[in-house]
């Protein structure tokens, strides 16, 4: 099962300048499909790594892959996008936690109007929609792991709410007009080309450079990580879904603490860190973790990479990027 039998394309990926679409565009290209992308470079963090990251897609895919530079909320650049595509993969999104706290009516905009604006721009009932959720539905949920079944009516963050809503849209538009649609809930997605904000990147960073890393609460809080590959993968299978409508966790399906993170992250980079401690920061979660025996049975999903190798691997990236001079 996966991408690679039936080869579904072209596949529109929106977002995918950014981290995870940019790993998938490369993956859907190196397959034989031919990809394009509607982004529209937000900057939310350096434009320069969504650049780089288009002109290695070009080169991977020659011409086979496309690039339209548009905002999701304008309806003639989704109309544009969606043009003739045979599978959708909605990844453009603001997708950060912590901004959406500050700014949550922007991110109502984007991502809740931006995927409606999308949606309603698809005429071809045969289209395939995959649409990048989050594990933060899950909110403040105690009992793990994380299975798709359990009750996500309890958000606590203003970019979680807009991602519950994505799903309940998605759902809403399937049942009115059949398309088959699948929602992947994301467990922090890490690995090369992560965005610069993230823990993993920020730490490799901060470190790097000899100054203290935030270090929330107690250092006990856990999460799932992903690596980028595994979450590919997953999307990928996703494109040819068994049902005509699912939701699937797609993550590392352990989990590390805050603590054991800061660990791998000394032993890959060879520095100790300088820990600046910090309160528990408002809209965290004090543990995800997925259940992934459901997109295990119906994607053939499987995460492979375990965390002390993908934070290595993470490292090496890093650190190669950064002495050539590419990023910060
Ligand atoms: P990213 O920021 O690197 O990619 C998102 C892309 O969307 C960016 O390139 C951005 O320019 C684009 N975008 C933003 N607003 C847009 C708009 N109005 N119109 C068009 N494009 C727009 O983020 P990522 O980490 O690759 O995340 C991809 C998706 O996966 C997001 O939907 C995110 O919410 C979801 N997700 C990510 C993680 C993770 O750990 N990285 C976890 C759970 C869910």
């Amino acid at each position: 099962m996966g991408y690679q039998d039936t080869a579904v394309s072209p596949v529109l990926i929106t977002g995918g300048a950014g981290f995870i679409g940019s790993h998938l565009a490369e993956r859907l290209l190196a397959a034989g499909a031919s990809v394009r992308v509607l982004d529209s470079l937000d900057p939310y963090y350096d434009v320069r790594l969504k650049q780089a990251n288009l002109a290695r897609l070009a080169t991977v895919g020659g011409g086979r892959f496309e690039f339209q530079q548009g905002d999701l909320r304008d309806a003639a650049a989704c109309g544009r996008a969606v043009a003739g595509v045979r599978a959708v993969v909605h990844l453009a999104a603001l997708a950060g936690v912590r901004p959406s706290i500050a700014d949550p009516v922007r991110y109502m905009d984007v991502n809740v109007t931006g995927t409606q604006t999308l949606l309603s721009q698809i005429a071809d009932p045969a289209v395939v929609f995959v649409f990048g959720s989050s594990s933060s539905v899950y909110g403040g949920n105690t009992k793990v792991p994380f299975a798709e079944a359990d009750n996500v009516d309890r958000p606590i963050s203003p970019y979680a709410a807009s991602k519950k809503a994505g799903e309940l849209i998605v759902h809403a538009w399937h049942h009115l007009r059949g398309n088959p649609v699948a929602s992947l809930r994301f467990f922090t997605v890490y690995g090369p080309r992560q965005r610069p904000e993230m823990a993993i990147h920020q730490f490799a960073r901060l470190i790097t450079d000899g100054k203290p890393i935030p270090f929330f609460g107690d250092g006990s809080s856990r999460r799932d990580y992903t690596y980028v590959d595994d979450i590919v993968a997953g999307v990928a299978a996703a494109i040819t879904p068994p049902r005509p409508f699912a939701v699937y966790n797609l993550g590392g399906s352990a989990t590390t603490s805050l603590a054991e993170l800061v660990a791998h992250l000394e032993r890959a980079l060879g520095r100790k860190a300088e820990l600046q401690r910090l309160p528990d920061q408002p809209g965290d979660v004090p543990i995800t973790f997925a259940d992934v025996a459901l997109a295990e049975r119906e994607l053939g999903y499987q995460p492979r990479v375990g965390v002390a190798e993908g934070v290595e691997r993470f490292c090496r990236w890093y650190l190669a990027e950064k002495q050539a001079g590419r990023i910060a």
